[in-house]
């Protein structure tokens, strides 16, 4: 496949048409390549998106369902520290994309329909990703959601060129449409998907599997996972097709599906299994979908629930500011008169003698305000209307036409070609001055609503900012201030699902405290807490930088080690223990001696998950305590099942002599 030009797609994109990632998601890509950014900033970003945030929990709880039935999560915090911050660049773009774009220009695009069957690309590439965990979840689901990206754009560029086309090739042939859009457009929307996703930044491993996603000839990629990926997309097209025609396993097209997967490695049995699931999950998310959450609507609750008064802005102060107006008319007695009566009511004015001459100062000076004549040599005032209704900044225009002709006929052609008003022509200074007032009222109520979100929206993530200490509040172990249990499982989920992804290792270790109970039995317990919060802060200083050191537990504390193997974590844990065992606590003239024993595991490949991991450096602990405490014990075998009860585990001699 050719690549689109990057001149011709600046090009299109200058059209100012094409969908995009809302301010919101662009904020979250750009924090995503900066490494220093906390999962916390990533997540106060998000909550400043109402409408957003609620579709990412909701997602992450489908996600969640197909895989382990874990209890649903409810908060962003929780979402993004379940799922890793990574999901949250691939899901926040794919859904900011689809949340503004439900609806649109193009008469013969269907975009309820195109995005229905978006999400059950999404849902089922996801799932064929799955078989070989070549990409995470929530990448395969946004690339299988924004591989008909390109589709849309067309539509929202080139909305009644690309009506034509899907009337006549949007049921035939998909090579056939791609090459009236060549033909047309110099480019197709695989052309433009690619793009499109490339202007995003998303990875190229992704993007570059758009060109074989029904044909895999057409792939230029030679990276392994892009083709494997492509295969996917294009499976997922015939089940994305059935799921819109709410067809069934008997339908000929299943049939052809199956040929096609069986292809690629994929048996009827596991075909079947993504095809009903990819069903069920698409069916619940579209009805979601099927109710737009109103962006501005939650807005205004949230504001209500925390007391805030909508009255934020006065629109009586801004009643007297003057607008921008282009004035286009090619009669020069009436655009002097105008250009006078607009200017002495404090307006900045603009003429434009033409139509194009119009187009094009409207296009540049964006006014606020434009009247127009509508017979015109060239291009009329109608023409001149419709090609600024075409525009992102032509919308925001309110526009008056001026005519001499009342006519019903010519009144409603005028509105149907985007005019919001009409001046009867010869101009009468009165109501002249009435009209414009009516489009000044429109113009500053929607100003005032601009303002008025912008506020909301600084609220909110001043809302999001104290949130976020609340719930750091919650993830910490207030004796120690070190975190606390909540935290060391999710944050251990989280470690666990990178590692696999990535292939690397992951160790953890137990540490228990010796004799915890005779200190308290001995000194009290406010001895004993003493003792826990030195105990926490020296195991945290002879930690790595990459450890998390957590108190899960009454005298128990958890060490999690990143990318980290046995024989590293091994080094780690005798650090730990010898500089737990330097303490010195001096109460009542006798000086108090603390030790620790330490149990190390690894993730083994007999690990279903984190719970098996665990468990192995419970074991270890238990040994070690076995072996006389103050040592450390690395399970590094899985013989037994865990459901079953305890693994027969050959104890390691200890490393460090037992003390007397
Ligand atoms: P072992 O060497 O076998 O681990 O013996 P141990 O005494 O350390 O273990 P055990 O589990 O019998 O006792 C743990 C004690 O920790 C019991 C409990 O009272 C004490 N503990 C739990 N939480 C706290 C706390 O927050 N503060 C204090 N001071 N003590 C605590
Ligand atoms: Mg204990
Ligand atoms: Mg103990």
């Amino acid at each position: 496949m050719s690549q689109l030009s990057e001149h011709r797609f600046l090009e299109i994109k200058a059209t100012g048409d094409l969908p995009s990632p809302t301010g919101v998601a662009l904020n979250v890509l750009e924090q995503l390549q900066n490494r220093e950014v906390s999962t916390d900033d990533i997540t106060s970003t998000i909550q400043a998106d109402p409408a957003l945030a609620g579709r990412l929990i909701k997602l992450a709880n489908s996600f969640n369902r197909g895989s382990n039935g874990s209890r649903p999560v409810v908060s962003l915090t929780e979402t993004i520290s379940r799922v890793g911050p990574g999901v949250a660049r691939h899901i926040t773009v794919g859904l900011s994309v689809l949340s503004t774009n439900m609806e649109g220009q193009c008469q013969g695009f269907d975009y309820h329909q195109f995005w229905s069957y978006s999400l059950a690309m999404g849902i089922s590439t996801e799932l064929f990703s799955e078989r070989e965990k070549l990409f995470p979840r929530d990448e395969a689901f946004t690339v299988g959601l924004l591989s008909n990206i390109g589709r849309l754009g067309l539509a929202n560029v080139y909305p009644d060129q690309y009506s034509k086309i899907l009337e006549q090739h949007g049921e035939g042939p998909i090579n056939e449409l791609l090459v009236a859009e060549q033909k047309i457009f110099l480019t197709d929307h695989l052309e433009m998907a690619h793009a499109m996703m490339k202007d995003w930044g998303l990875p190229a491993v992704h993007y570059d599997a758009i060109p074989g996603m029904y044909d895999l000839d057409r792939l230029t990629s030679t990276n392994p996972r892009t083709r494997s990926l492509a295969q996917y997309l294009n499976l997922s097209t015939r089940i994305a097709t059935l799921c819109i025609q709410e067809q069934t396993t008997d339908h000929p097209l299943y049939r052809a599906l199956e040929r096609e997967a069986i292809k690629v490695g994929v048996d009827a049995q596991e075909l079947s299994s993504i095809f009903e699931n990819t069903l069920e999950v698409w069916r619940e998310w579209r009805k979601l979908l099927d109710v737009p959450v109103d962006e501005a609507e939650e807005l205004e609750k949230t504001c209500q629930d925390f007391k805030i008064s909508p009255e934020l802005i006065d629109l009586e102060q801004t009643q007297d500011m003057g607008l921008q107006v282009l004035i286009v008319d090619d009669d020069e007695s009436t655009t002097t008169l105008l250009f006078q009566q607009l200017v002495d009511a404090g307006h900045t004015v603009t003429i434009a003698r033409t139509g194009k001459e119009a187009l094009q100062l409207a296009l540049e000076n964006k006014p606020q305000l434009m009247i127009t004549d509508l017979k015109m040599p060239e291009m009329s005032g109608f023409d001149l209307c419709r090609a600024l209704r075409r525009t992102r900044i032509g919308q925001k225009i309110y526009i008056i036409a001026m005519t001499a002709d009342t006519e019903e006929k010519s009144l409603i052609q005028a509105f149907k070609a985007g005019a919001d008003d009409y001046i009867e022509k010869p101009l009468r200074p009165n109501v002249v001055r009435a009209r414009i007032r009516g489009g000044q009222r429109v113009f500053k109520l929607l100003q005032a609503i601009k303002e008025e979100r912008k506020e909301n929206r600084r609220i909110l993530a001043e809302l999001a900012k104290a949130n976020k200490h609340l719930e750091q509040a919650a993830l910490t172990d207030p004796l120690t201030n070190i975190p606390n249990r909540r935290y060391a499982t999710s944050r251990l989920e989280q470690e666990w699902a990178s590692a696999d992804r990535e292939k690397r290792p992951l160790s953890c270790m137990l540490v228990d405290i010796d004799h915890f109970k005779q200190i308290n039995d001995e000194y009290g317990h406010d001895v004993g807490d003493k003792v826990l919060f030195e105990v926490a802060q020296t195991l945290r200083s002879a930690a790595r930088v990459g450890d998390e050191v957590c108190r899960i537990g009454g005298e128990e504390f958890l060490v999690i080690c990143e990318n980290t193997d046995l024989a590293a974590a091994q080094i780690t844990a005798e650090r730990l223990r010898s500089a737990v065992e330097k303490l010195t606590f001096s109460v009542a003239d006798q000086s108090l001696k603390i030790t620790v024993s330490i149990g190390i595991a690894t993730r083994h490949e007999q690990d279903t998950d984190i719970d098996d991991l665990l468990k192995a450096a419970d074991i270890g602990v238990y040994q070690a305590k076995s072996n006389g405490r103050n040592c450390l014990v690395t399970i590094s075998e899985r013989n037994g099942d865990r459901k079953k009860g305890p693994p027969k585990v050959a104890p390691q001699p200890c490393e460090v002599e037992p003390l007397a």
